[in-house]
């Protein structure tokens, strides 16, 4: 029986679309991962340098309460120094004091520099958390926008396959389970046109009873790749 080739070409350009659709239908929910990742990222850097930042805090607290203890025990020792009945208890008294004092100095060096530190990550939080607030902006804005994609593939892709499933009804009895069988297994690579020399496909040379079977119209199907194989609208009998 002679084929329309015609029907063969509009069914392989409705499955290529129909690929071409679902490929890009994973592309957006890919494109979510990605942004959902990046936000859950800089979630953690916020939260890493707000805990850094407590804890910085919780020791500078704890280093000025000990330095306010220090200087209420050497205001002791300096009244105690007034009521002192010995020379040498006073001169052990005030070498403590002064030791003292020493160490309280470098206590308030100490703190100083941990107050520095607070400021440095201070900035560091803002910084982590603008970054955040800019990642959530961002896969809220990507996520709208896959919705938005998705949907109109969705619609796409439901319109084609009517077109689809209406062309497919043009094809003859015998050949529609077969047909269906090669969808099924190979998706768009179910048909393949060919130049009458190799198969579009999987460039299996043609034999020369291929070549007059399709010259005939004939239903043919490459003996590489198993795919139904079309000529071109160029080739006369194509047409
Ligand atoms: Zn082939």
């Amino acid at each position: 029986m002679s084929l329309d080739y015609a029907l063969l070409r509009t069914l392989h350009r409705m499955l290529r679309q129909l690929t071409d659709i679902g490929e890009r239908m994973e592309n957006g929910p890919r494109k979510v991962r990605v942004v959902t990742m990046n936000e859950a990222n800089f979630a953690e850097s916020l939260e890493v340098s707000k805990h850094a930042l407590l804890e910085l805090r919780k020791a500078s607290n704890a280093k000025q309460m000990q330095l306010s203890e220090r200087e209420a025990k050497i205001e002791d020792m300096k009244v105690k120094l007034n009521a002192c009945d010995s020379n040498k208890e006073f001169q052990l008294l005030k070498d403590r004091v002064a030791a003292d004092l020493q160490a309280n100095s470098v206590l308030q060096d100490e703190i100083l520099e941990q107050l520095e530190k607070i400021d440095v990550l201070t900035d560091e939080v803002e910084t982590a958390r603008k970054n955040h607030e800019k990642s959530q902006n961002e896969s809220r804005r990507i996520r709208d926008e896959v919705d938005l994609e998705l949907k109109a593939l969705d619609a796409e892709k439901t319109r084609i396959s009517q077109e689809l499933a209406e062309k497919e009804k043009l094809i003859s009895a015998d050949l529609i389970v077969q047909y269906r069988r090669l969808v099924a297994g190979k998706g768009e690579n179910a048909l393949g046109l060919t130049d009458s020399e190799t198969c579009g496909n999987c460039n299996q040379t043609l034999t020369a009873q291929t070549v007059s079977d399709l010259m005939m119209q004939k239903p043919v199907f490459c003996k590489g790749c198993g795919c139904w194989m079309y000529l071109a609208d160029k080739h006369a009998a194509g047409s």
